[in-house]
């Protein structure tokens, strides 16, 4: 069973971010108006995020406020941040590049875009974090916003959109519809995050060259499935680690062997990088205790791969080592789940 600490004061924030705009709210600024011209976006504007909606679909901005909101300070306390900032993802003196001299570490604003059907970004089975200037596409999209804050776009079909309706699968591990909105949420919003963390350091230490697939893309599957609703934190990861055994043949944890080199950890590729991301880094939380994420992502080694080993020999574990006990791990969670329905093991009696 999952036993990612849950702090209790979650509660309270979800509480919080489900409260009326405060009076420090900005006011709509036409953030949304870009981002496909042909639809007529309204912007519910909040500190380090705007929700754009359309006028059909205004019921589901509260929801996707609260959650996006409850995304942002979550993450905000476990990475060690208070804002969003962006890095430039451009090459340095690429006369293309219209932003050429722009500031490294300008504030992000996220803009949530709740379409009224699915577009080239996203549909019911796909979104995106995207992020960056510099493109014919990038200019379009940021080009009339004025510096120095810098924007991203979440783009998400909006939950009460018909299209989900219609959908055959949301998600693989078959999440009930608004468990799997409040997951992908959160999952889009860790990659704004992963690039705050990033802000001052070296263009080859971008997050996308510094962190392998499985970390950026399984992080955001760990914290929109350990960090969202229950449905994940219970079926979903009993669902999360028979997918993985069952429908991955060649994942990771099946095929490696202990002829890997040192280094196989940090460098693999699987077919499925999300779920089986996933995996090693709820595996990671559970031995090494969650902050390990924060401080993978704290960029202190030259690469990634010598953090994660620093991390495993912190625990006396060569990444040979943590390979095996990551395997043993995950087929000790797939035996539990699996074996035949077992008696409760209840706690003896006060007087026992
Ligand atoms: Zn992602």
């Amino acid at each position: 069973m999952p036993r990612v600490l849950i702090p209790v004061f979650l509660a309270m924030l979800v509480l919080a971010a489900t409260g009326s705009a405060h009076a420090a709210d900005p006011q709509p600024q036409h953030r949304c108006d870009d981002y496909d011209p042909a639809i007529a976006w309204q912007e519910a504007p909040y500190e380090h995020f705007s929700i754009c909606y359309t006028a059909a679909y205004a019921d589901d901005v509260s929801w996707v406020a609260s959650w996006v909101n409850y995304a942002h300070w979550r993450l905000a306390w476990k990475y060690g941040i208070t804002e969003l900032r962006t890095v430039r993802d451009a090459t340095p003196n690429d006369p293309s590049d219209a932003y050429q001299g722009g500031a490294d570490g300008a504030r992000m604003h996220v803009n949530v875009m709740l379409l009224p059907r699915p577009d080239g970004n996203a549909d019911t089975g796909i979104t995106r974090f995207m992020h960056g200037w510099g493109s014919p596409e990038a200019d379009a999209l940021y080009g009339a916003i004025a510096d120095p804050v810098r924007y991203a776009f979440i783009p998400y079909v909006t939950p009460s959109a018909p299209n989900w309706s219609t959908a055959d699968r949301w998600g693989m591990l078959q999440a009930p519809a608004g468990h799997f909105h409040a997951k992908n949420l959160m999952h889009e919003y860790t990659h704004a995050v992963q690039h705050t963390i990033r802000v001052g350091e070296t263009e080859q230490r971008r997050p996308w060259d510094y962190l392998p697939l499985w970390v950026t893309e399984g992080l955001a599957e760990f914290e929109g499935g350990a960090h969202t609703t229950d449905f994940y934190r219970t079926v979903g990861y009993e669902r999360l680690i028979r997918y993985v055994v069952e429908e991955v043949p060649d994942q990771v944890m099946l095929q490696r062997t202990e002829t890997l080199a040192e280094t196989s950890l940090a460098t693999i590729t699987t077919t499925d990088v999300y779920f089986g991301g996933h995996l090693i880094l709820y595996w990671l939380a559970e031995t090494l205790g969650e902050d390990v994420h924060r401080r993978l992502m704290r960029y202190e080694h030259e690469t990634f791969n010598a953090a994660l080993m620093a991390e495993l020999a912190a625990a006396d574990m060569t990444m040979e080592e943590g390979w095996a006990a990551l395997r043993a791990w995950v087929a000790a969670e797939y035996a539990a789940i699996t074996a035949p329905s077992a008696a409760p093991v209840l706690p003896p009696p006060p007087d026992a």
